[in-house]
């Protein structure tokens, strides 16, 4: 049986996925049963970070399989630790929770902050504030924290104490803070699913500081733009700001799965032993995995992310049918001209050998980190060809 057809039989089918069934990846290149070729702007979703089955990544996940898979959280082990380590050196916060998953990081980061003030403030002051179009996991309460109404449909009651404000209006957030109740303020720098919106510095500098004010915490979810993906190590370091909490999932394991809720100072020891646990959380293949991952990302490879990114838009911007491109390093999205379906267009550059995500009604490009220029400009003309014969049809 081919394996769509043996997916249908048995597999719940809460996706709508592509016609394609990929058996194996190289580099940037993924290939389907057929033996046909897909060069990849999709990262599983921002989440290969060093393309697929890179060699040293490969190595260190391997030798970690065969020599310890699993402990449990009862027991210590070399590959968390340093991964803890080198993720609080890397981003100046403090210590480290792990889990599985983004959404499972986020849940972590609102128990925090939800404890942090009902130690200090007592009950009654526990919303968490998140900005329109946000998108911050598919658990209950991970999906009240999501601001965006098509995921509110299904599944009450959902989780209580979260309300959201308008990106980028800082009037708006003073109005709710001054309203009282909250207890932190979680957002994205671009958000992902959301549409590539990016907040501005001005707004990021004044919301830090409205956060001091009134000893709300500040929770930035980097599960998409951490790991290099916005070319620093973590996006909130193109800014001048100091996180209490940063969450981590995507990128972090290069392809396996793991997430990470990283805490400042404030809030390092909130959670004490018995408050917060989860079986797989540190699992030492997949640490051992966000090792080879991080080893990799230095000042240099962040330089050249930084530098692909730039060249990625650019080609964009050159393009039949896109009207605005947005992002930052590679994370990228392109706005469509109107009656051009996002969709169809990643469908059509699909069928042509070119793997592409959407987010709303835009494209959204999250290649592999260790893409070359070469290789985006292979891409981006699939791409060209695409949109215009779709301006000819
Ligand atoms: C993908 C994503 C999540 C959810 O991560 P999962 O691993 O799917 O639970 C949360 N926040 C952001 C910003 C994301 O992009």
């Amino acid at each position: 049986m081919d394996i769509q057809t043996l997916e249908h039989a048995h597999t719940a089918q809460t996706y709508a996925r592509f016609p394609t069934a990929l058996v194996r990846g190289e580099g940037v290149y993924a290939w389907d049963e057929q033996g046909k070729p897909y060069l990849d702007f999709t990262s599983g979703i921002g989440v290969n970070s060093l393309g697929w089955c890179d060699a040293q990544w490969c190595a260190a996940v391997s030798a970690q399989a065969a020599q310890l898979q699993h402990t449990s959280n009862l027991y210590y082990t070399r590959p968390a630790a340093e991964l803890a380590q080198t993720l609080a050196e890397k981003s100046g916060l403090s210590a480290v929770f792990f889990g599985n998953s983004g959404a499972e990081a986020n849940e972590c980061a609102i128990k925090t902050a939800r404890k942090y003030s009902r130690d200090r403030y007592g009950a009654h002051r526990h919303t968490i504030l998140t900005l329109d179009q946000s998108f911050h996991g598919r658990t209950v309460t991970t999906l009240s924290a999501t601001a965006q109404a098509q995921y509110h449909q299904h599944f009450f009651p959902f989780t209580e104490g979260f309300d959201s404000v308008p990106a980028n209006d800082i009037a708006a957030l003073q109005a709710r803070l001054a309203q009282g109740g909250v207890c932190a303020l979680m957002l994205e720098i671009v958000q992902g699913e959301g549409g590539l919106n990016l907040l501005d510095g001005a707004y990021l500098a004044e919301a830090q500081r409205l956060c001091r004010e009134h000893d709300v915490l500040l929770l930035i979810d980097e599960v998409q733009t951490g790991i290099g993906r916005t070319g620093q190590m973590f996006a909130f370091q193109h800014f001048d700001l100091s996180p209490d909490i940063i969450t981590l999932a995507k990128g972090l394991g290069g392809g396996l799965p793991i997430g990470a809720a990283v805490f400042g100072a404030r809030c390092r020891d909130t959670l004490g032993r018995g408050d917060h646990g989860s079986t797989f959380g540190g699992n030492p293949v997949c640490c051992a995995g966000a090792n080879a991952v991080l080893a990799r990302l230095d000042a240099a490879f962040l330089a050249e992310v930084r530098r692909k990114g730039e060249a990625l838009q650019a080609a964009l911007r050159g393009l039949p049918n896109v009207r605005a491109v947005s992002g930052l390093g590679l994370m990228v999205g392109a706005e469509l001209a109107d009656g051009i379906a996002a969709g169809e267009v990643a469908e059509a550059a699909r069928q042509r050998g070119l793997l592409l995500l959407t987010a709303k009604h835009k494209l959204r490009f999250l290649p592999p980190l260790i893409i070359s220029e070469q290789e985006i400009n292979e891409g981006v003309a699939i791409l060209r060809e695409v949109l215009a014969d779709l301006h000819r049809a």
